[in-house]
């Protein structure tokens, strides 16, 4: 920093701020070449009822460099002063029930999902898998990771928001549709690898891993549909289609009246149904108890704040008649 050193005068002359990090600088600068800080690490077992506890401890021998910094007492890091004992001494002890809280696990993060991936290989109980993955450093590369997580995102399998990763229905309808499916599993990038690794050393033809891979996805799918029929899954599933549809078609009385933005359209429309709901009618947006009341009594009550064309205010019911939701006044 500086080869001069600053005269008494200078020193005095410095503000508060100044002469802290000059002091700091100095301390740092001393403290490399001073003696070694040394201790005695002490460990105690203790047994209780054939239970043992473990106690660990620091004596000081020498404050060696540490004597050039003031140390705020009871700091986290120092561990406690142990009492000086003998092997089998006897002690008494007293037991008490410490409660506490839990917590969930915090929840995902974009960036936690990153390396979640990079790490996959943690989480695989074969060695062999598991050894392959740190190897190729998880699912993906640093260049695809965010991609592939981006892909999801669209694809509606999970939610960002406020940083915050959570899986959608749609989500957990494939997570269970493939569960205990390779494709669940990050093996199964470690059995790529080591498959790729093979054709690398001429002992496995691309052919035949096109082929595999070929045959695993016939089998995933033709597997899927049928693991859709468990119980579990059709709730998940019914959710799904709750939330989407507003109920049953009240024309058809088969499909089902699906959600498309500005209106609900009878899910039979390639079948000829072309019953449908527009969500605002004459300027007045529908409650979904409007909507409810049209699809199972075929009329609201009476609903004020209708607009005519010409901008007068009206009242009326709605119903459906001829197949068409129409006023009713
Ligand atoms: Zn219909």
């Amino acid at each position: 920093m500086t080869k001069t050193i600053p005269s008494e005068s200078v020193l005095s002359a410095l503000k508060p701020e100044e002469k802290n990090i000059y002091e700091e600088v100095v301390r740092t600068t001393l403290a490399m070449f001073h003696e070694d800080y040394e201790y005695e690490e002490t460990a105690i077992e203790t047994k209780v009822n054939e239970l043992l506890f473990y106690t660990k401890g620091r004596v000081e021998v020498k404050k060696g460099w540490k004597s050039l910094f003031n140390e705020k007492e009871g700091k986290k890091e120092d561990a406690p002063v142990l009492p000086a004992v003998q092997k089998n001494d006897t002690t008494c002890s007293k037991l008490a029930i410490k409660e506490g809280f839990t917590k969930p696990p915090q929840p995902y993060t974009e960036g936690g999902l990153i390396s979640m991936m990079k790490t996959a290989g943690k989480l695989v109980e074969d060695e062999a898998d598991s050894d392959i993955l740190k190897e190729v450093e998880g699912i993906g590369t640093e260049a695809t990771r965010s991609g592939i997580i981006e892909t999801i995102k669209k694809n509606g399998y999970i939610e960002v928001k406020k940083n915050i990763v959570s899986v959608t229905e749609k989500g957990i309808i494939l997570c269970e549709a493939i569960e205990g499916n390779l494709l669940s599993s990050p093996s199964m990038t470690a059995k790529w690898e080591s498959y790729l690794r093979k054709i690398g050393e001429g002992k496995g033809s691309q052919e035949n891993f096109l082929k595999n891979i070929k045959k695993f996805l016939n089998a995933t799918i033709d597997e899927a549909p049928k693991k859709l029929e468990t119980e579990s899954l059709a709730v998940v599933v019914q959710n799904q289609v709750d939330t989407q549809t507003a109920g049953t078609c009240p024309i058809c009385k088969d499909g089902q009246m699906v959600d498309r933005k500005k209106l609900y359209g009878c899910s039979n429309y390639k079948n000829g149904c072309t019953f449908t709901i527009f969500k605002v009618i004459s300027g007045k947006k529908l409650t979904q108890k409007n909507v409810k009341d049209l699809l199972e009594k075929q009329a609201t009550g009476k609903l004020k704040g209708f607009k005519s064309k010409a901008g007068k205010p009206f009242d009326a019911s709605l119903i459906v008649k001829d197949k068409k939701v129409t006023f009713s006044f």
